[in-house]
């Protein structure tokens, strides 16, 4: 997408909004499965919860994705955008009993993340097919936020609790499908991946009737200048080789999954944000946008840098910024950031704004959320409206008697 293009679905449909482009989605997708394209049976599920936009949704069914959900609210979403029920993944962390139960009964693929769960699900559904979420205790990544794998991660059942697993599965006699793991978000060593994928392929060996493989996701893309990027072809091409050297070994051609979130979305996401004012004061030059911590909360939760431009006067000379909202909190996107001069009214963009972007926005200060658009054959489809007064009121139940009156 241009800069051009962009300034004008601004102008069009008013800021701040989302703009996702439809292309780089797919060739993203395109990207993943061509180098994997040496194992028979792959399949992607995409990881709802980066961007969850039944727009979005639908685009990738069309590609031949599946889903992957953390909620029944996404499985919800997932079925509404037209997903066969056996395309839907469901690997939740910490819900009950009963949200799995229903998730189960909608005939989509639960996987289980808990001993208790597991054995209290296995007692009762003996006949279910279930897949579990083994933690290898791998570390990925280096910010604790966002990697899953570790020691003190509450996702998955240790690798270290196999033995009572499977007395589990013997037990109740349960029917295991598939196992997975999702080791965190950043994978920067693709021998680090691998290793915990060695883990997996053990932990496999204990089960007789698997169906599937699932390797979860955490393919990091850059963010910046010269960050580092999960070789994807790389990895294809070494993971590839040797799950079909188990799949000889177990007996049966399986399946491998993957669940990518960031990976599809992240590049093909910009948010534009209006200046309100620029302000001078002894210690720097803030530029207060239009936007807050309520609609882009990455840089303040994890400190990401999405790359900010000044696209409505892109040439002018660099300055140094403090880009920030507008909410009452310190919601600073960039420090010191170099970005052409801004001038009040400038249109500036961020970039790698499709994943944890919009899905994460709230209505705090009770600001309305953005709008979305998707980028497709060269225009601007708008696919989620500005919020308006109503939808904050939507759902408040005025008290019968004035408060005064009680
Ligand atoms: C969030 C999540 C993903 C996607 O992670 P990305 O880093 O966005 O690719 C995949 N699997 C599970 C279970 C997740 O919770």
């Amino acid at each position: 997408m241009q800069s051009k293009d962009l300034l004008q679905l601004t102008e069009k449909f008013g800021s701040p909004i989302y703009v996702y482009d439809a292309e780089k989605i797919q060739s993203q997708y395109n990207r993943l499965t061509k180098a994997f394209s040496k194992v028979d049976k792959l399949r992607i599920n995409y990881a709802m919860k980066a961007l969850s936009n039944v727009a979005i949704l639908e685009l990738l069914k069309e590609m031949g994705a599946g889903l992957d959900t953390v909620s029944i609210q996404e499985v919800l979403l997932g079925l509404h955008a037209g997903y066969a029920p056996e395309k839907i993944f469901y690997t939740p962390n910490g819900v009950s009993l009963e949200e799995i139960e229903e998730v189960n009964a909608m005939g989509v693929q639960i996987n289980i993340d808990n001993l208790s769960i597991l054995e209290q699900f296995g007692t009762k559904h003996p006949n279910v097919p279930v897949c579990i979420r083994i933690n290898p205790h791998v570390m990925a990544g280096g910010n604790t936020n966002i990697s899953v794998g570790h020691i003190d991660s509450k996702f998955g059942i240790s690798i270290h609790q196999l033995p009572h697993l499977v007395r589990i599965v013997e037990n109740t006699k349960m029917n295991i499908v598939g196992i997975h793991m999702h080791t965190g978000s950043d994978i920067l060593d693709i021998e680090v991946f691998l290793y915990a994928a060695e883990i997996l392929f053990d932990a496999a060996k204990n089960f007789k009737d698997l169906e599937f493989l699932d390797f979860g996701s955490g393919f990091k893309v850059p963010y910046k200048k010269d960050d580092i990027e999960t070789d994807i072809e790389e990895l294809g091409k070494k993971l590839s080789k040797r799950f079909k050297a188990f799949c000889l070994e177990y007996g049966k051609e399986l399946t491998l999954i993957f669940e990518p979130g960031k990976f599809l979305v992240s590049e093909a996401g910009f948010f534009l944000a209006k200046v309100n004012v620029v302000k001078q004061t002894t210690s720097t030059v803030f530029a207060g946008i239009d936007s807050g911590f309520n609609h882009l909360i990455r840089p303040m939760l994890y400190g990401s840098q999405h790359h900010i431009e000044n696209i409505s006067h892109p040439k002018g000379k660099e300055r140094f910024y403090s880009v920030v909202g507008y909410i009452c909190e310190t919601d600073t996107f960039a420090n010191n950031r170099r970005i052409s001069e801004i001038k009040e009214g400038d249109i500036l963009c961020f970039r790698n704004a499709g994943a944890y972007c919009f899905s994460m926005a709230s209505n705090y200060n009770s600001r309305y959320k953005p709008a979305e658009v998707l980028w497709l054959n060269g225009e601007g489809h708008l696919i989620r409206a500005h919020e308006r007064f109503e939808d904050l009121l939507l759902n408040q139940i005025p008290l019968p008697v004035t408060t005064a009156a009680i």
